[in-house]
């Protein structure tokens, strides 16, 4: 990426056209160089309409992150953090846990504008764009071992469910055991990476990716039905209230894990359940499938489901729940 890649992708935020030529004056570099910066947002996966006579223009007007602002947004909690705002990461769970052994600050957040190599679970892919979604990491340190982490995931879950409760997304769901829904579409996802000893203490990095405004070209990259606040939310979104508002619950939900582990939310995860006492196939990393009902969720969030051979539980690790058709 070049140097003026993100100051000319700053000035085109606003939505509107700019000229190569205003860009390369405000800018003081050639229209060469603004050419090339663009190329090199382009390589990038970011769409730039370029009309001759009126210059350059993105999609859609882009909020970036802004420092300020999400502090501001997380309001009393606000020092607890220590915050670091990207313009591009290849992925911010990826550069936290490299920072980890260097003795990265417990409650440090890093965030992208632009994610281009995001990650879910088990090698999988997670799609992101700039002003497409938020995506950002999360570092907690913990006394307990990793032993003692199990839930997490799901507990992290509840925090954005109280995100988005306030503003206004009501009916988003939890699916087992790391995935927020708008009916079947998924709004966001959880990537939980863990490091330390079983004894302790640990720590966990917590990625979130939460679509904001997808385009098309994004959404056709996902095998499975997505959707973004931009479809769902009763108004818009501001991305550095949504960054301040969700590490504000996080600090609230985690503080709590610390003392109880997920039985500290177990029944507010369960009312958000999408797949709560419902028929559901379970798949294996062999490609193995198991059919039953969701009857609960255990106390340290394993999934207990009714099958014809009696209740089975599940470990979150390696499996993925699905609705049976
Ligand atoms: P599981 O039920 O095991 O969580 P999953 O398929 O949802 O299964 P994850 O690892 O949680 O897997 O998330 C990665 C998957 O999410 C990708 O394989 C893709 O299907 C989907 N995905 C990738 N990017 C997005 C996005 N921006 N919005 C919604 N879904 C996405």
């Amino acid at each position: 990426m070049s140097n003026f890649t993100f100051p000319i992708l700053r000035l085109l935020a606003d939505g509107k056209f700019h000229s190569g030529e205003a860009i390369a004056k405000q800018l003081n570099v050639s229209r060469a160089t603004v050419w090339n910066a663009l190329q090199a947002a382009e390589a990038l996966g970011v769409e730039i309409f370029s009309v001759r006579g009126r210059g350059y223009k993105l999609p859609q007007t882009v909020t970036l992150l802004n420092e300020q602002a999400v502090l501001n947004a997380i309001g009393e909690q606000r020092d607890k953090f220590t915050l670091e705002i990207h313009d591009h990461l290849a992925s911010t769970n990826t550069y936290l846990m490299q920072k980890l052994s260097s003795g990265q600050a417990h409650a440090s957040c890093v965030a992208a504008n632009l994610q281009t190599n995001g990650r879910g679970r088990r090698g999988r892919a997670w799609q992101a764009g700039l002003g497409a979604s938020l995506t950002f990491s999360l570092l907690w340190r913990f006394q307990c071992g990793a032993a003692g982490l199990s839930g997490l995931s799901l507990a992290v879950g509840v925090a954005l469910i109280r995100s988005l409760h306030s503003f206004g997304v009501n009916q988003a769901q939890l699916k087992w055991p790391n995935d927020v829904l708008i009916g079947r579409e998924k709004l966001a996802g959880i990537l939980i990476e863990l490091q330390g000893d079983m004894e302790g203490p640990s720590a966990a990095v917590i990625g979130v990716g939460i679509n904001l405004n997808l385009p098309a070209s994004i959404k056709q990259q996902i095998d499975q039905p997505a959707t973004d606040l931009a479809s769902v939310a009763p108004h818009s979104i501001n991305p550095n209230e949504l960054l301040g508002t969700l590490l504000k619950h996080l600090s609230e939900v985690l503080a709590n894990f610390e003392q109880q582990g997920f039985a500290s939310v177990r029944n507010e995860w369960v009312s958000h359940h999408a797949y709560h006492q419902k028929p559901v196939k379970m798949l294996h990393p062999n490609g193995n499938e198991t059919f039953g009902t969701v009857l609960n969720v255990a106390d340290d969030g394993v999934l207990l489901v009714s099958t014809t051979q009696g209740e089975q539980r599940f470990l979150s690790g390696e499996i993925s729940l699905r609705a049976a058709e």
